[in-house]
C-alpha cells in the first residue's frame, strides 16, 4: 500500500473543510484536503441562504451570489404573513451559488498552500496509542495510507470520521430534517424576500422555503421531521403538493434531496489527534437548519487550534479542547437556543401557529434572528409560550 505524510489531513471539502485547511495552511502547515467527489460544490444539497455574517469570512463576490434579499416573509398555515426585514439578518441576506462558492473557498485554501485531492474518499482511520494518526483513503481503486499529526473530520451530515475514533455521532430520525428541493424557473416570485411557509399539512416538523435565485428562478424546497417521514408522506410528496399549489406552471430544472442534522451540537467534537467541524459536529441551527456560517466559523477556529497544536507537538484531546471551548463561546448558545425553540415550535398545532402569527400583525421586526423573533413572540403570547420562556430564560 502506498504511504504519504502530512501535518494535517482534512476529510471533506465543504465550507468547514476548506476554511480549516486555509487557516492551518496559512500558518505554515502541510495540509492535505481530500474530497470524495470529482467536483467541489457538486452536487448542491442546500437552499443556499446565508446572512451577512458571511462577510466576516469572505468578501461577497457576484460570481457566487445569485441574489440579495432584504428580508423574509413568514406565512402561518392560514396564510397570515409576518414580515421580517432589517440589516441584522440571520439565515437570509444572500442566496449563494454553492456550486461556485464551495469552489471559491477551496481555491482560497489552495492559495494559502493546502493541497487538494479530488475523487479521494477516506475509508478508515489510522489509529495508534489512542490517537488518530491519519486516514486510509481510496482513489481510483487504490488505497493509500495517509499519515498526519491531526485528522479533521469535515465530512458533513453523514460523517464517519468521528465514529471511527469512538465518538457517538448517531442521529435519531427525530434529530434529522429530511429535505427535498427543486430549482425552479418560469415562476412568478418576490425577488427581494425569502419566503417561509409553516403548517403541519405543508411540512410537518419543518417548513417550506422559497429562496430567490435571480430573474424568474428560485430554490423551492422543504424539510420535514425524520420521524414523520413515511410512505406517501415523504418530503418529495409534500414538495410536489406545495409546488402544485403555488407554481403549477413552473418548470423544475434540478432536483435535490438531503438531510440536515437538527440535534444540536455533538457532545464531543475532539479526540486525541482529531477534530470534527461543521455538519460533522452538528454545527447547525436546529430551528432554521442553517449551517454554512457555523461551518466556516468552526473551520477557522479548528485551523487555528490545530496549527498551534502541531507546532507544540501536542495533539492530545486535552490540547484540542481549546477548539471546543472557542466554538462554544462563539456560537454554542445560539445552537442551544435553537434546539429548545425547535422542540417547542415544531410541536405546535396549526391553530397555535396561526395565533402566534396573528399576534405579530402590525409589528415591525427589524432583526431576523431566532432570538429577536422568539422574544417578540414571548412578549405577545405569554400564556402560549410560557413553556418556551421557562426553557430559555
Ligand atoms: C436541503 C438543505 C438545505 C440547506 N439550506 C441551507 C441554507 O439555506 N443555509 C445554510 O446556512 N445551510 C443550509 N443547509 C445546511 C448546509 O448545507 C450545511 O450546514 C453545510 O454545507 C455544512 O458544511 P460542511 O462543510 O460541514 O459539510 P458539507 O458541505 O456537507 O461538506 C462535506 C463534504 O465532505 C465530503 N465527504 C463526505 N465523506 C467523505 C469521505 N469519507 N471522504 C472524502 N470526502 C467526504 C462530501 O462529499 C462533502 O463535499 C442546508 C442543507 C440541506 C441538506
Amino acid at each position: 500500500m502506498e504511504e504519504e505524510r502530512h501535518d494535517v489531513v482534512v476529510v471533506g471539502a465543504g465550507p468547514a473543510g476548506s476554511l480549516t485547511a486555509k487557516k492551518a495552511a496559512a500558518q505554515g502547515l502541510d495540509v492535505l484536503l481530500i474530497e470524495r467527489n470529482q467536483e467541489i460544490g457538486v452536487p448542491v444539497k442546500c437552499a443556499e441562504g446565508v446572512n451577512r455574517a458571511i462577510e466576516q469570512f469572505v468578501v461577497p463576490d457576484k460570481r457566487w451570489i445569485s441574489a440579495e434579499v432584504k428580508g423574509a416573509n413568514i406565512y402561518a398555515p392560514d396564510g397570515t404573513k409576518v414580515v421580517l426585514s432589517g440589516s441584522k439578518m440571520e439565515e437570509v441576506g444572500y442566496v449563494l451559488e454553492r456550486r461556485l462558492f464551495d469552489k471559491f473557498l477551496a481555491h482560497e485554501a489552495a492559495r494559502a498552500g493546502a493541497e487538494i485531492r479530488l475523487k479521494t474518499e477516506a475509508c478508515g482511520i489510522i489509529e495508534a496509542d489512542g490517537y488518530a494518526r491519519g486516514v486510509y483513503a481510496r482513489s481510483m481503486g487504490q488505497t493509500t495510507r495517509i499519515y498526519a499529526d491531526a485528522v479533521i473530520g469535515a465530512d458533513g451530515v453523514e460523517s464517519r470520521v468521528g465514529r471511527w475514533m469512538g465518538i457517538n455521532t448517531r442521529l435519531r430520525p427525530s434529530e434529522l430534517s429530511i429535505c427535498a428541493e427543486f430549482l425552479m424557473c418560469d415562476i412568478d416570485l418576490n425577488n427581494e424576500y425569502s419566503e417561509f411557509f409553516l403548517g403541519n399539512t405543508i411540512a410537518p416538523k419543518g417548513y417550506a422555503w422559497i429562496f430567490p435565485k435571480g430573474d424568474d428562478s428560485a430554490n423551492v424546497g422543504l424539510g420535514i421531521g425524520g420521524d414523520v417521514s413515511g410512505e406517501k408522506h415523504r418530503a418529495i410528496d409534500y414538495l410536489r403538493a406545495f409546488v402544485h399549489e403555488r407554481f403549477p406552471a413552473g418548470k423544475v430544472i434540478a432536483e435535490m434531496y438531503g438531510a440536515v442534522p437538527l440535534s444540536g451540537p455533538i457532545r464531543e467534537s475532539v479526540a486525541n489527534g482529531l477534530i470534527l467541524v461543521g455538519d460533522a459536529a452538528r454545527h447547525v441551527n436546529p430551528l432554521t437548519g442553517g449551517g454554512i456560517i457555523y461551518a466556516m466559523q468552526a473551520g477557522e477556529i479548528a485551523g487555528d487550534v490545530v496549527a498551534q497544536a502541531v507546532h507544540e507537538h501536542d495533539l492530545s484531546k486535552q490540547r484540542l479542547m481549546e477548539y471546543e471551548t472557542r466554538w462554544k463561546k462563539e456560537f454554542g448558545k445560539r445552537l442551544d437556543t435553537g434546539l429548545k425553540a425547535k422542540h417547542f415550535l415544531f410541536n405546535l398545532s396549526d391553530d397555535d401557529l396561526n395565533t402566534l402569527a396573528h399576534s405579530l400583525q402590525g409589528v415591525e421586526i427589524k432583526e431576523l434572528s431566532t432570538w429577536a423573533l422568539l422574544t417578540e413572540l414571548m412578549q405577545r403570547n405569554p400564556r402560549l409560550l410560557f413553556g418556551l420562556a421557562k426553557l430559555l430564560l
